[in-house]
């Protein structure tokens, strides 16, 4: 296909929001109602009404303060969970967003359970039940309300830096020959972390059948590179530990109905390990298999009928295929244990902690722009409220700076500015010859499953096979330039895979200096088996040097309170 037909347009708003996601609906709402004189823009892959990790609906608001808990406390909980190493203050500032995020949530019309005091009906300490399979569509609405633009099937490829400035985004349609510059005079990254990095538990047909959303695909990080943030944590992968094959949430089981996880012998194991974080459940879960005692489960077979139906339930909302699963086998949730298993690794900011280096106001290290939820670094444990909560913040901080001084841009600049930018962003369009985005996209995951620590090395690494990665996606990285695209799809797939690799670079960068271990299974150096506070008792940054095509490494101080270590 030539690229000449492509339509080039230069629009222009206040505040550009990349991502429709939780952070990003509710950054855009904030904007707006913080300055209803502001034009807002949202700009969106797929369509806001179903896109992102809520696509499927949640069933639980997995943050939030009931009483008895507070910000400090939940500080100290997400400290532990994660091994002692988590920006505090921004875990901090997050975690005082939590509750109004909820009300809100619950003002917009999302059916969350009260008790007859009037508060929300608990699952756990710090989550409460939700019926939330219209999460999604009930923020779309409330965005639309807001009064913010927004732009379905536009794919953010990178962002416009100007005098040291980030002043837009370069993005393409993903059904139509049209590529747009958005000019903004301030930018919040919402774009969520990144799938596909590694090989899938499931592969071929059901490969999209993963723990994270598949089409966030790490264009925020990705963009935030090339234009030389400075990123944070990148070695702290998420596993997510996942009921066997249908790849649905264990949580539902664990706390929703309360049964333990036994191995195939039928013996609960968690505390053999000294289990109590999240990591650790999967690393112990790992341990057993290894022992020969697996596979584990999550031992539905002590339930009663009644708790039995109140779990498929819980499943109707976000994870059918596991009713499916139960159907096919004609079996009740009670007949039998449910098998799980560890998924792949992803880089995820709201679960562990990759992603942009930010300040308490979530501005990143380049000016202009902003990061919150899955793609902002430094604080695990978000989830929907604390991605949403991050939104605010960001937003609340790019009003107050919206008055900084900027040379305005002509319509002239723009157009040349845009122009040149199709030139590269459109050339696998041009490609005669070269990979498939699916092929380079199956040799990278090869890579990282067998030389980066995926499921096939029970994600343990080492220095000589993460040199081996290294070497391997060096090779790759030469090979993105000759990636091909027939139409607006592929171009967009050919957008994702070159991302993911940038990001699998910076993944083993980052394996490869943290010399210790420091998360079970998220980090974990056979050849530094230890964790090693005295030494790594900081964060490992990055940014990647576009001139010289290197990733930097740099050690960043941790600066938070000291926490014990024992308590629950
Ligand atoms: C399977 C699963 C189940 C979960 N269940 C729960 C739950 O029950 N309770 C809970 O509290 N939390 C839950 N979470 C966590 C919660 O959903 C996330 O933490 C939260 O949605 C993250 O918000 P976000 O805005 O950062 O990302 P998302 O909500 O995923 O939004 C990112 C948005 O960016 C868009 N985007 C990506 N790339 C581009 C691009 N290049 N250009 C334009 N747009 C782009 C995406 O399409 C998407 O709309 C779950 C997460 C997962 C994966």
């Amino acid at each position: 296909m030539s690229t000449h037909r492509w339509e080039l347009e230069v629009k222009k708003t206040d505040v550009l929001v990349i991502g429709g996601g939780a952070a990003g609906i509710y950054a855009a709402v904030t904007a707006r109602e913080g300055n209803p004189e502001l034009s807002v823009t949202v700009l969106e892959k797929a369509h806001v009404s179903r896109s992102g990790c809520l696509a499927a609906g949640i069933n639980a608001i997995n943050a939030y303060l009931n009483p008895g808990e507070t910000a400090m406390s939940f500080l100290d909980y997400v400290k532990k969970e994660n091994h002692g190493l988590v920006r505090d203050d921004l875990v901090l500032t997050m975690a005082q967003g939590l509750n109004s995020a909820t009300d809100r949530l619950y003002d917009w019309g999302l059916p969350l359970l009260k008790d007859e005091a009037g508060r929300y009906l608990a699952r756990g300490k710090r989550s409460v039940r939700a019926n939330g399979e219209r999460i999604k569509p009930i923020m779309a609405q409330a965005l639309r309300a807001s009064g913010a633009q927004v732009l379905n099937r536009v794919n953010a490829v990178n962002l416009f830096v100007k005098d040291g400035r980030v002043r837009g985004v370069f993005a393409c349609s993903t059904r139509e020959e049209k590529m747009y510059l958005v000019l903004a005079k301030a930018v919040i990254c919402t774009t969520g972390g990144a799938a596909g990095i590694y090989k899938p538990n499931n592969p071929g047909a059901a490969r999209h059948k993963m723990w994270y959303c598949p089409f966030n695909t790490g264009a925020g990080y990705a963009m935030g590179l090339r234009a030389g943030a400075e990123m944070t944590s990148f070695e702290m992968r998420f596993i997510a530990l996942r009921t066997k094959d249908t790849i649905s949430p264990t949580g539902t089981i664990a706390q929703g109905v309360r049964v333990p996880q036994v191995n195939a012998l039928g013996e609960e194991y968690l505390h053999r390990y000294g289990a109590r974080t999240t990591p650790e459940r999967l690393a112990a879960t790992l341990a057993e298999n290894m022992a020969g005692r697996g596979p584990c489960y999550l031992d539905t077979a002590r339930l009663d009928k009644e708790a039995s139906s109140m779990l498929k339930d819980a499943y109707l909302n976000m994870s059918p295929s596991i009713l499916l699963k139960w159907a096919d086998e004609e079996a009740e949730p009670h007949d039998k244990p449910v098998e799980i298993c560890g998924s792949e690794p992803y880089i995820v900011g709201g679960h562990g902690m990759a992603g942009f280096w930010v300040d308490a106001g979530r501005r990143t290290t380049l000016p202009g722009l902003y990061a919150a939820g899955d793609v902002a670094g430094g604080a695990p444990k978000k989830y929907v409220t604390g991605s949403m909560a991050e939104g605010e913040l960001a937003a609340l901080a790019a009003l107050a700076d919206l008055g900084e001084d900027l040379a305005p841009l002509s319509e002239r600049e723009a157009r040349e500015a845009l122009e040149a930018e199709a030139e590269a962003v459109l050339l696998p369009l041009g490609q005669d010859s070269g990979f498939t985005p699916k092929a380079l996209q199956k040799r990278l995951q090869k890579v990282m499953d067998e030389y980066a620590g995926g499921i096939s090395t029970g994600y343990r690494v080492a220095e000589p096979s993460l040199m081996q990665a290294r070497q391997k996606l060096r090779q790759l990285a030469e090979d993105v330039a000759l990636l091909q695209a027939k139409n607006p799809r592929d171009l967009t797939a050919a957008h994702e895979t070159a991302d993911r690799v940038l990001i699998a670079r910076v993944v083993v960068e980052h394996l490869l200096h943290r010399r210790e271990s420091r998360w079970p299974c998220y980090q974990e150096r056979l050849d530094y088996p230890e964790r090693d506070d005295e030494k790594w008792l900081k964060f490992v940054n990055s940014r990647y040097d576009n001139a010289g095509d290197t990733v930097v490494v740099m050690e960043r101080p941790y600066e938070g309170g000291a926490f014990d270590d024992s308590s629950d």
